[in-house]
């Protein structure tokens, strides 16, 4: 057996959500929303099944969306991108994620990760035989320091992978931190793969940039984008990669023999929305803020600390000041066994030297599962 996977736990949020199953628990833990997601996209998908859009499409992505993913960029962030050679669909941000580290990472290769990070990264860079080089980034600000950079930044270092909006600590960076890691990113010579599938989803007024457009990251950026978090249809597994054609080029390779296409109907449907006008996405931010904010009223009126969420489905708590004795992983399971209601413990995004005390909930969910969870959690401290 491969053991890169055999030793592996099962995921995080795998193992919450059937917890949430096994106690009757309101899921809070894995990111999901729990309304069925915008009526006309959903449509639009069953439009393409009945008339015909089921064969296989490009391996590239259907050119529709392939034009829609390079006219989104183009509008919303100034990005010139040229369909043809620069965009390909995926089947998720995952895949995506998977085909751009196979894809740039060799044996003995350092790549630059930050904790806590998104459960999938480690594996595959240890599977391409690349050597994590960890960042810890720490509550409540999360912030991206140059003495941190500069430790793990070495001439091995070939790729640094980045999660900006970052889940699950829900920061999005702004640009002086951008600029900063660009700097390394040319001093090093290193290619940024950039896990942006929150890219839409920021608030308060917040701005996602994307480090593929701070100057001199055009031709060493991989942007990673998902249809899922923008249009909230986790299921659906549509992802999209930007890249200059040197990259683009050898991550298609991989793709070819990973996942080959992803279903053409609900690629067509996701080119219609990416289509929609700026409103329907502004509308979708002040939505979320709402629910963010019922939220952490809820939890902060039980006398949980709360920290900033300023983008993600997310928003966390810090357990410390309460001085409860117990780990985050600890109070998860106490909460979904007594209470229940499930939550992520952020300290299973760190490998090592773990923040233990903070703990992840999901608020994209209706104002009556939401209140329904702070009922459960009114005696929890
Ligand atoms: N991105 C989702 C989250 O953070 C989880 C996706 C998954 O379950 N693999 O909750």
């Amino acid at each position: 057996m491969n053991k890169v996977f055999a030793d592996l736990p099962v995921t995080i949020f795998e193992t919450m959500s059937q917890l949430a199953r096994d106690h009757d628990a309101i899921n809070l833990g894995q990111g999901f929303p729990d309304d069925p997601g915008p009526e006309d996209i959903r449509r639009a998908a069953a439009d393409a099944v009945i008339n015909g859009y089921n064969q296989y499409p490009s391996m590239m992505g259907i050119p529709e969306l392939r034009q829609a993913v390079a006219a989104h960029y183009r509008h919303w962030h100034g990005l010139a991108a040229d369909p043809a050679s620069e965009v390909m669909v995926t089947s998720g941000g995952t895949e995506a994620l998977t085909s751009a580290i196979l894809a740039t990472v060799e044996p003995g290769d350092e790549v630059v990760v930050f904790q806590p990070f998104y459960d999938s990264y480690l594996p595959i860079i240890r599977q391409a035989g690349g050597v994590p080089r960890l960042v810890r980034l720490e509550p409540p600000h999360w912030r991206l320091t140059e003495d941190a950079l500069r430790d793990a930044f070495t001439p091995r270092t070939r790729v640094v992978l980045f999660n900006n909006p970052l889940n699950p600590a829900a920061v999005v960076y702004a640009r002086n931190e951008l600029e900063l890691l660009a700097r390394f990113c040319q001093e090093f010579d290193a290619v940024a793969i950039c896990d942006e599938v929150w890219e839409h989803v920021v608030f308060d007024g917040r701005e996602h940039i994307p480090l593929i457009t701070v100057p001199g990251m055009r031709d060493r950026t991989i942007k990673i984008g998902s249809a899922g978090k923008i249009f909230s249809l986790t299921g659906w597994k549509v992802g999209f990669v930007c890249a200059a054609p040197p990259l683009l080029r050898v991550i298609a390779k991989v793709h070819q023999f990973l996942t080959f296409t992803t279903p053409p109907n609900l690629q067509a449907a996701v080119a219609g929305g990416l289509a929609k006008p700026d409103d329907y996405f502004f509308e979708m931010r002040r939505d979320l803020a709402r629910r963010r904010d019922r939220l952490t009223r809820g939890l902060e009126d039980i006398g949980f600390p709360v920290l900033p969420s300023q983008g993600t489905y997310f928003l966390t708590v810090d357990l410390a000041p309460l001085g409860l004795n117990e780990t985050d992983h600890v109070f998860c399971r106490r909460i979904v066994v007594d209470h229940k209601v499930a939550a992520i413990p952020v300290s299973a995004f760190y490998e090592k030297d773990a923040v233990t005390s903070v703990v992840r909930f999901c608020f994209a969910k209706k104002d009556a599962t939401l209140d329904a969870a702070l009922e459960r959690l009114s005696d929890a401290v």
